[in-house]
């Protein structure tokens, strides 16, 4: 079941273009006034809106009720263009033609004057991949444009584009979107869906879509299937692999109280859960910069904010200055990490930073998720030395892909894909392609995998090209992803979702089964924290 929400929802007027209103100013403005450029650059990341700005500027262009800002949509033209169909559009992507034939036949047409439309519009996307003996081909046109000729360049690396072509183009650079306009438009797409969801949910997919509105809307359909119909925190942040709040507050807590050994028993269940310790050190730092904001301005934390009471409590909890030294500690903890001997130690290493700089005052309690205090039978600092040595050798040797991969047939670890994907450094979107691929074998260098048909529109480059360049640096050789469609069905993603429901189909069992269980079951709870210490002691 996939929407294709990207497709869906795409702007078809300036309007509707969310987060670049500084370049839609511009070029409405020139439209109205109809001062027209023969050629227009427009530069960006993906998926912040490049070909989706020239498809609009050529209805703007083609318009039968005129050249304007606000093409009708409706006309011949309009409607055309928005189906992709109109004669006098030529969408042509330089990744895919780079030969100088094609720029030459393709000029050549771009003499006679176009077939139905105004304007004959030129679109040519990732255009700094043209070879230059293309790029020249068409300067020559560009320098004596035939009047009913448009270009609309598109790149995202204008770096990589000859200054003869930049200096006869208008350039116009798209932003990132900024977080909250991301969250703002999944927020009225799913209005106008008629899809339940929680705006915690959609702040972590905004985050995630990194200034992407088009990654943004196919994460959203992701999660909507995830999530049967419904968009919810706990379902999006286990989809996105994120970690769960419950993890940070804890952590916080244990700083409130001085505790090290509950810090590092924290740190030891994430990692068990194979948490991102990288997203964790970020969603850390937005935890903290959102309790400094219930410090000051307690004004700017929305009243629906779920976590309010507790961001509150936090903030009393910790004085200014803390909160600013653990957000500082935070950031540089995320900056080393790379340099870290992994990133369990650098994880760690940060919280004991944390826990050192930080003043405990002694009996600091708060109300909020707490966690039971842990008995200190040692001094925590010497806890801390002979846990983190008790850790550090396995993780190291777990980490360190290569000369694991060395010891064991890259073959092997490659049929066991779903525990391969855990370990490879990839995230976000390409480690969703990974979660919903299966392994089928390995011819020379090509690993070649399926997704199921209705996950397909996870087969972008950048997020094949991620998890290739993973896979690459994980077993530390040049490898390449051949990914069809098909399969059993049998992806770590389905996988785990079955364990899931079958261990949930258990507890719930055991639990009903016998009150004398549950009881036990509460118990043994309270109890878990307490023996998960005990064999370091
Ligand atoms: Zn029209």
């Amino acid at each position: 079941m996939t929407l294709a929400l990207a497709r869906k929802w795409r702007p078809r007027n300036f309007s509707e273009l969310v987060g670049q209103e500084h370049v839609v100013r511009a070029i409405s403005n020139a439209l109205t006034q109809n001062r027209l450029h023969h050629a227009y650059l427009l530069t960006g990341t993906r998926g912040v809106g490049k070909t989706t700005l020239a498809r609009i500027i050529a209805k703007a262009l083609n318009c039968e009720t005129g050249v304007t800002a606000m093409p009708c949509g409706k006309c011949t033209a309009c409607v055309e263009i928005d189906a992709g169909r109109f004669v006098d559009l030529i969408e042509l992507d330089a990744a895919s033609n780079t030969q100088v034939d094609n720029m030459r036949e393709l000029l050549e047409g771009a003499l006679y004057a176009p077939t139905s439309g105004r304007f004959k519009v030129y679109i040519i996307d990732e255009v700094h991949m043209l070879s230059r003996s293309a790029f020249n081909a068409m300067l020559k046109t560009l320098e004596e444009p035939p009047a009913h000729v448009k270009f609309i360049l598109a790149t995202t690396d204008p770096q990589k584009i000859p200054v003869t072509v930049l200096s006869r183009c208008l350039q116009f650079n798209l932003k990132q979107i900024p977080l909250v306009q991301i969250r703002g438009q999944l927020e009225n797409v799913l209005g106008r869906e008629g899809v339940t969801f929680e705006i915690p949910a959609l702040n972590l997919l905004a985050r995630a879509a990194e200034g992407s509105m088009r990654d943004a809307l196919s994460l959203l359909d992701q999660a909507i299937a995830h999530g049967g119909g419904r968009v919810e925190e706990t379902s999006v942040r286990e989809m996105l692999g994120a970690v769960d709040r419950g993890y940070l507050f804890s952590i916080l807590n244990a700083l409130i109280r001085g505790d090290g050994p509950a810090l590092l028993a924290e740190a030891d269940r994430m990692g068990a859960r194979s948490l991102s310790f990288e997203t964790a050190l970020q969603d850390l730092a937005t935890l903290l910069h959102r309790i400094a904001l219930a410090q000051t301005v307690p004004g700017a934390l929305a009243d629906d904010e779920p976590e309010r009471e507790a961001l509150i409590a936090l903030g009393r909890a910790f004085s200014e200055e803390d909160v600013q030294l653990l957000y500082q500690i935070a950031l540089h903890g995320r900056r080393d990490l790379g340099l870290a001997p992994d990133d369990f130690a650098g994880f760690t290493m940060t919280l004991m930073r944390m826990l050192a700089f930080v003043p405990v005052e002694p009996g600091a309690k708060i109300s909020t998720h707490p966690a039971p205090a842990l008995p200190a039978e040692k001094p925590a600092a010497a806890q801390i030395v002979e846990r983190s040595a008790a850790i550090e050798t396995p993780r190291t040797l777990k980490k360190s892909g290569p000369s694991v991969a060395n010891a064991r047939p890259i073959e092997a670890e490659l049929s066991d894909w779903r525990n391969l994907v855990g370990r490879i450094k990839v995230g976000g979107m390409a480690r969703m392609l990974g979660d919903n691929c299966e392994f089928q074998g390995l011819q020379g260098d090509n690993i070649e995998l399926v997704v199921p048909e209705v996950h397909k529109h996870l087969l972008e480059k950048t997020y094949t090209d991620k998890l290739q360049a993973a896979l690459g640096d994980y077993f530390g050789r040049k490898l390449r992803l051949r990914i069809s469609t098909g399969g059993s069905g049998k992806t770590p993603a389905e996988i785990e979702n079955q364990e899931r429901q079958a261990k949930l189909a258990r507890a719930i069992e055991s639990i009903d089964a016998d009150p004398f269980v549950r009881e036990l079951v509460e118990n043994f709870d309270a109890r878990v924290r307490d023996t998960s210490i005990k064999p370091i002691q």
